[in-house]
């Protein structure tokens, strides 16, 4: 499905591990699980991509963060930065092609590879183009400078792909899609040493969940039915993330893995 489309972006592959720890933007020993590794992820200006590139980037990835706003990527840039953490900040609209090229380049930048891509950006009126079509035109773009380096992606769905909220319609619908986008794209791209796997967020305390969680009522109904003790946090999906990109998980591919407080399904 991808191959088409990637053909056209061979040639500029040199491997990070030629890079030496002291050679990090920070200029920083960078030590942890995914050292001397890149990550692209988008939508990571805040909430939960916010989380997860912040967590990648303390497990020792050099980490590019991505959103459609300048300001809120200055401003994220900042707070990593000051943090001591290895990331450089592009704007990208998923949606647009342009922009992703330029998301490209600016991860190529680093070391001309690319290990990780997590696709977090979703929350769009253009539903399926940004939540289904943007991950896998990005990935195309991606591709020849992930193959082969024992890299990952990883998608981000939602709860609302095994439980429709019937107010929510297409965006049920996309979220669902990607279940299926994650394991056709696990199948086609395990040739090329490229895991692909989903994490699916219950009810996390972000803007995009507001309206859910700041409904008092709703969310009280929720909760009980589920038995839930407290609502989650975007860090809570940033681990699972970590650990998909990792060693540890290098047997695991084509899976989604719900990050809820509860069992979503059998
Ligand atoms: P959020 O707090 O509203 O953050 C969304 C982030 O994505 C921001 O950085 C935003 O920055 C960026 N963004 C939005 N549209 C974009 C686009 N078209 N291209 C690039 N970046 C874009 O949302 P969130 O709750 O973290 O949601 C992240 C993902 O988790 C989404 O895929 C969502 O469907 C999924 N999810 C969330 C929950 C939840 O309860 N929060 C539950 C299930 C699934 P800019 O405004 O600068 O673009």
């Amino acid at each position: 499905m991808l191959s088409a489309v990637a053909r056209g972006y061979q040639g500029w592959f040199h491997p990070c591990a030629r890079l030496s720890v002291r050679m990090s933007s920070t200029g920083i020993d960078r030590k942890g699980v995914l050292a001397n590794r890149v990550a692209v992820v988008t939508g990571s200006t805040s909430g939960i991509g916010f989380a997860i590139a912040r967590r990648l980037a303390r497990d020792g990835a050099h980490v590019v963060i991505s959103s459609r706003k300048q300001q809120n990527v200055d401003r994220a840039m900042a707070k990593l930065q000051g943090e001591g953490l290895s990331v450089a900040g592009i704007v990208c609209h998923v949606g647009k092609a342009e922009d992703r090229e330029q998301l490209v380049a600016k991860a190529l930048e680093h070391c001309g590879g690319v290990d990780f891509l997590v696709c977090s950006a979703g929350v769009n009126p253009l539903i399926l183009s940004v939540n289904v079509k943007s991950p896998a035109l990005l990935l195309s773009q991606l591709l020849p400078y992930m193959e082969n380096r024992r890299g990952a992606v990883i998608l981000v769905s939602s709860i609302a792909a095994y439980n429709p909220v019937v107010a929510l319609g297409v965006y049920n619908v996309s979220k669902t899609a990607l279940l299926g986008l994650t394991r056709t794209l696990a199948l086609e791209l395990a040739p090329k040493d490229i895991r692909v796997n989903c994490v699916v967020p219950g009810i996390i305390k972000t803007d995009f969940s507001k309206v859910f969680h700041g409904n008092e009522s709703l969310w009280k109904n929720f909760k009980e039915h589920h038995q839930l003790q407290r609502i989650g946090e975007s860090e809570d999906c940033a681990g699972i993330v970590s650990f998909l990109c990792s060693p540890d998980a290098s047997y695991v591919n084509g899976e989604n893995i719900a990050v809820a407080g509860y069992s979503t399904r059998l």
